[in-house]
């Protein structure tokens, strides 16, 4: 069947009126266009009351907060002077006064490569947002009430360990060993659930203060130095002669190296080596933590650092683990400034490096602000 151009058109508006998401154009000056009838349910106006009107005035974008969006940072400017599509989480006011949170695509439309408007489709994803904190709240409020009684069977273990309740045998120690090892790994996962809340609803607090990271590093060699013996492990360090001070979070970093140390431990069979380096580069510094492990398959590469993601290789050898604790160090990397990033070959091992800015650059920043 072909239509004429008056049939084609009629078309075009048909399936724009179609689209079960709210969608609306703008010519290149953001004036609307076309709105069709989902987003003027979603956001209460009549089709009178928008068509021609300046997009960015008549739907002003709000973040989590209900902090207005500045034009210069709302999407539908990115992407037109980007020329590219942008997809993101606003919050748009509608015409009664509510904020609907509102999951958006923005694309330019492009006529001989020139962007002469944007169509924006845009979704009310109130019910997930309501869902994605019921979540974060009850993982919040079951983690904290687990911490409590887990600090109890620990204080009680290490008594008991310390002779409190007087002597215990050897196979007595052994079983509150492990009590205690079992409470740390429990711990650790409900830290990690934590932090992951914390991330996800962008409350992580960070308190940037002078850390001098090679001996940051020594401390956390320290932690593992048991787990790496019990697996017969050699666990190198590497540092410069000079100690090296940045501004950060020492909590966070912690969090962050610690389980990049843990993964090479428990991811090397007994005889091989982690070698944790730190070293100056520019205005960075670099903390590598290398093994000489099982790796990680070149079909696993892109997924490590997503939640839940655990690599075949390591399922297969029913090591335990969450995949969470990379998409945390990525998560909280960012809130620091650095970046995290890795090398791997299966079979030969795997190298994940942090970078930090250094102090250097913090100070020159600070001359400039004067
Ligand atoms: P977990 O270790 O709890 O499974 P992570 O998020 O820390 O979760 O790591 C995700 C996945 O990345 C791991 O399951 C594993 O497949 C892979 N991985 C991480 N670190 C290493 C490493 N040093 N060597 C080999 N594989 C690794």
């Amino acid at each position: 069947m072909s239509y004429g151009l008056e049939g084609q058109r009629a078309l075009a508006e048909v399936l724009f009126n179609s689209i079960g998401d709210g969608a609306v154009t703008t010519d290149e000056f953001g004036r609307i266009t076309r709105i069709n009838p989902t987003a003027i349910e979603i956001l209460g106006y009549t089709e009178e009351e928008t068509i021609g009107m300046w997009f960015p005035k008549l739907f002003i974008a709000y973040d989590e907060d209900g902090r207005a969006i500045p034009l210069i940072d709302r999407p539908i400017t990115r992407s037109f002077v980007a020329g590219s599509i942008i997809s993101e989480r606003v919050h748009y006011k509608t015409k009664d006064g509510n904020l609907v949170p509102m999951a958006i695509t923005v694309s330019p439309i492009m006529v001989k490569d020139q962007p002469v408007g944007c169509i924006e489709i845009f979704r009310d994803i109130t019910k997930e947002y309501e869902i994605d904190k019921m979540k974060s709240d009850f993982i919040s409020l079951a983690s904290h009430q687990l911490r409590t009684p887990l600090s109890a069977i620990k204080t009680y273990s290490h008594m008991l360990i310390d002779g409190f309740m007087g002597p215990i045998n050897r196979s007595q120690l052994k079983a509150l060993k492990t009590i205690i090892s079992a409470s740390n790994r429990m711990n650790e996962t409900i830290s990690t659930l934590l932090n992951i809340t914390r991330i996800e609803s962008g409350s992580v607090a960070v308190a940037k203060k002078p850390v001098t990271i090679t001996d940051l590093v020594d401390e956390i060699a320290a932690e593992y130095k048991l787990a790496s013996i019990d697996k017969d492990i050699k666990l190198k360090i590497i540092k410069p002669k000079n100690k090296i001070k940045i501004i950060s979070d020492a909590v966070v970093l912690k969090e962050i190296i610690g389980n990049l140390v843990s993964n090479a431990i428990k991811y090397t069979n007994s005889g091989g080596t982690v070698t944790i380096e730190t070293k100056s580069k520019g205005t960075q510094v670099i903390v590598s933590v290398a093994d000489t492990g099982v790796g990680i398959p070149e079909n696993s590469k892109d997924s490590v650092f997503t939640k839940f993601f655990r690599a075949e290789n390591v399922v297969k050898q029913e090591t335990s683990g969450t995949g969470l604790g990379l998409f945390l160090a990525k998560g909280l990397i960012k809130e620091l400034g650095g970046e995290v990033w890795f090398d791997s070959e299966e079979n030969k091992g795997s190298t994940f490096y942090v970078s930090l800015p250094m102090l250097p650059q913090i100070i020159k920043s600070k001359a400039v602000n004067k």
